[in-house]
């Protein structure tokens, strides 16, 4: 990384760090040596019945967010769908065509292929689980292109860093037993690693999120698996692992 880039992710990183802090009560930053106001830095704990209208208020706060360049060009804001006091979450790197076009996550032909993977192979209905991705706006290669399929990309590292703040809250919110990261991009930024998605797969990290630690389980995307359907393998290896790790508890 060069000196410009090592800049430009100083600069996002701290852009991401303040929309959170904002988010979490800080409403001024001091300029001089004068004392920093500090920032409320402990998560409200939010009671069960609380969860609906907690991520209804943090889905208000951000429906209409420009933070980064993709809410300039998104159809539909992707906040999240499912049960807000699921036990398991999966989180993804961001929106594609379908989703785009319909405000909702993973439903397309990977997002079907995800559903019956959680219902056949951890044995749930995908309603009960939560799903969401890090960012809530579709990244597109041609971003004048918004109605042409074949058109998505991952996510860049400056978007994600921007949109975190919100899939952090969600987290914060549901307070889920187990997350699963599902692809390499939402692995490594979560799991803030570099290794790939087969290094980090089919092993449990514990994470803390507010007062709780959370078991984070990373598999392989499941467009990886309609490219390569021997792909298939890896994701029933790890779900698997995550319907034991819910019978167990
Ligand atoms: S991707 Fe996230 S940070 Fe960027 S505009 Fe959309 S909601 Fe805001």
């Amino acid at each position: 990384m060069d000196a410009r880039e090592e800049l430009q992710s100083i600069i996002g990183d701290l852009r991401g760090y303040l929309a959170q802090e904002k988010n979490r009560g800080l409403t001024q930053v001091a300029r001089s040596k004068a004392p920093v106001i500090t920032p409320v830095t402990t998560p409200k704990v939010v009671t069960n019945a609380g969860k609906p209208e907690a991520l209804a208020k943090l889905y208000q706060e951000y429906a209409a967010c420009l933070n980064c360049p993709l809410g300039r060009t998104r159809k539909k804001f992707v906040f999240g769908e499912g049960d807000p006091n699921a036990r398991l979450m999966f989180i993804g790197e961001g929106p594609g065509f379908d989703e785009d076009h319909t405000g909702r996550p993973f439903i397309g032909k990977a997002g079907q292929l995800l559903t019956k993977a959680i219902e056949t192979t951890i044995g749930i209905k995908r309603a009960e689980a939560y799903i969401g991705n890090i960012t809530k706006c579709h990244p597109m290669k041609d971003p004048g292109k918004p109605d042409m399929r074949g058109n998505d990309r991952p996510p860049a590292a400056e978007e994600m860093v921007s949109c975190l703040p919100i899939i952090t809250r969600q987290i914060e919110i549901i307070q889920p037993d187990i997350i699963c990261l599902l692809g390499r991009t939402a692995a490594q930024a979560i799991l803030k690693s570099s290794d790939g998605i087969h290094q980090l797969r089919n092993k449990f990290y514990t994470m803390k999120y507010g007062s709780k630690d959370i078991q984070v389980i990373a598999t392989i995307h499941p467009a990886n698996c309609l490219y390569d359907p021997s792909n298939k393998k890896y994701l029933w290896v790890d779900f698997k692992k995550i319907k034991n790790f819910l019978a167990a508890d």
